[in-house]
């Protein structure tokens, strides 16, 4: 009896010790393609002092390690499989029409946005949620937006200082309008990590220019009356690596064109046959070429955690980290979308705040389908069915 009081004793101790105030805030910025070793090798002053004041982390993307499957991944807390964005651009089905971040039709459309995303599931118990160009906020998910929102569509080039300074609007509206939460996303330092490679003198530029200006958002924060309340996370949506022309397979020398319906040729590429009787010739013409995986739909390894969803391809190849599956001529020195246990695919996860623990560095990674219910957490709300896991990041908290 004893016994199994103390026990209770110190599961309510431990509770306690994470508990949080519904009267925080939180700010959580993505930058697109931070990965994790960029504040490492990159003079980042200002990342470097969120992690002595704050929580430090190593944070591993869901498959495939693309931008909307992971930002949405993040608000949701589902992989993508689960919550429909399975890759940036893929062919529904049932249609044959071509979901893509590049075509407004279907990048707007509800149907494709399964799943709960964070600014809905706190708007909809009463706290105040705000999005600066989060992937999926501009969409009428459930028919409905955060309170505060952005069109990327029509204001995707507001200046990155007026990103900022739209974050500080927020936070300075009166207290019954004010956000709890707030999203922002900035495309830095993915475009430089596509355009000249991952570790690099110009991906140093924007990297160091992004600590600057978060920088100066923290100073702003501290400022308000309430600063201390606040809770700023700076984290992303995938790493990046470098490509190599030398490292190029062209499926026209494997492939009769004859079987294919349809190819996106995106990490990984997803190839749909034109009769049911080609996916075998496809798989067996692909089985055994170096530097990639090929599999039917229904033999995707279940670490990948991918291939049940409806829209999935007949087939999917991934090519080893720094390989290109394509007829294209290669236009970018780097990369991502590869498989996510390789840590170039790795993301930074820095945090600083009142619920944040202070200089705590932690050992090993976390997946990144715990954001959503951190940010449930951070916020007193109660989280929808998700495939993340506060315990596995409940050692950032204090
Ligand atoms: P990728 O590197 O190909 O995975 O995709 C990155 C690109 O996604 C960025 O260059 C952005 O321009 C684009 N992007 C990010 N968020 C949005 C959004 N909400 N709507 C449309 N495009 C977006
Ligand atoms: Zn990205
Ligand atoms: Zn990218």
């Amino acid at each position: 009896m004893k016994r199994l009081t103390l026990t209770l004793c110190a599961m309510v101790l431990a509770m306690a010790s994470w508990a949080v105030s519904r009267d925080n805030y939180t700010v959580i910025i993505s930058l697109d393609g931070f990965r994790w070793d960029y504040p490492e090798a990159f003079d980042t002053p200002f990342l470097d002092q969120m992690a002595h004041d704050g929580v430090k982390a190593v944070m591993t993307p869901s498959f495939p390690s693309k931008t909307f499957p992971n930002h949405y991944t993040l608000a949701t807390g589902l992989v993508p499989d689960h919550h429909g964005i399975i890759n940036n651009n893929f062919v529904v089905r049932k249609t044959g029409k071509v979901y893509s971040l590049s075509n407004k039709e279907t990048r707007t459309d509800p149907q494709y946005y399964g799943g709960d995303p964070v600014w809905l599931t706190a708007k909809r118990q009463g706290v105040k949620t705000a999005t600066v160009f989060w992937v999926g906020s501009d969409v009428a998910i459930q028919g409905d937006h955060a309170n505060y929102w952005h069109d990327y569509l029509t204001e995707g080039n507001m200046p990155y200082t007026a990103r900022c300074a739209e974050i500080l609007r927020l936070l300075c509206l009166p207290e019954q309008e004010r956000p709890h939460l707030i999203m922002a996303y900035f495309e830095q330092p993915d475009r430089s990590g596509h355009k000249n490679g991952p570790i690099c003198h110009e991906t140093r530029r924007a990297m160091e220019s992004m600590d600057v200006l978060l920088d100066d958002l923290w100073q702003g924060i501290k400022h308000l009356p309430y600063g201390a309340k606040v809770n700023l996370i700076v984290t992303g949506d995938h790493g990046m690596t470098w490509l190599n022309p030398e490292r190029q397979i062209n499926p026209a020398q494997y492939l009769d064109p004859a079987w294919i319906e349809s190819i996106h040729n995106d990490f990984p590429v997803m190839i749909n046959a034109s009769k049911p009787a080609y996916v075998n010739d496809i798989v067996h013409a692909l089985k055994g070429v170096d530097h990639i995986r090929v599999w039917r739909r229904s033999e995707i390894p279940a670490y990948l955690n991918y291939g049940k969803n409806e829209n999935m391809s007949d087939i999917i190849v991934l090519p080893d980290v720094g390989w290109y599956f394509s007829a294209d001529k290669l236009k970018n020195k780097g990369s991502h979308g590869f498989d996510h246990t390789c840590s170039d695919m790795w993301v930074a996860f820095r945090a600083i705040g009142p619920d944040f623990k202070r200089g705590y560095e932690r050992q090993g990674t976390f997946r990144n389908v715990c954001i959503y219910p951190l940010l449930c957490h951070l916020l007193c709300v109660d989280p929808s069915p998700n495939d993340g896991s506060l315990n596995e990041v409940s050692d950032l908290l204090k």
